[in-house]
């Protein structure tokens, strides 16, 4: 028995794994967050920002993946905004 794969698609997320600054990415501003992609450190603490799947929110290691290598969802190109 396999399990047909889900054409599933997600997008890469990056997000501070500080608690703090959760609540000021909240609020963060769309115009802000269309270039959240080429962010690499937190604009509010400064900390090295993580990058997941916004799928399954499994943390990845490289932001040019085409696929989630834990859920097999497909990403979108760029930081589009639907
Ligand atoms: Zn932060
Ligand atoms: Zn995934």
């Amino acid at each position: 028995m396999t399990e047909p794969k889900s054409p599933c698609t997600g997008h890469l997320e990056k997000i501070c794994l500080d608690n703090e600054c959760s609540e000021a990415w909240e609020k963060i501003s769309p115009a802000m967050a269309e270039h959240l992609a080429d962010f690499i450190f937190c604009p509010f603490c400064a900390e090295e920002l993580h990058l997941q799947c916004s799928a399954c929110k499994e943390g990845l290691t490289n932001k040019d993946f085409k696929y989630c290598p834990w859920c097999g969802c497909e990403f979108e190109d760029g930081a589009t905004v639907s």
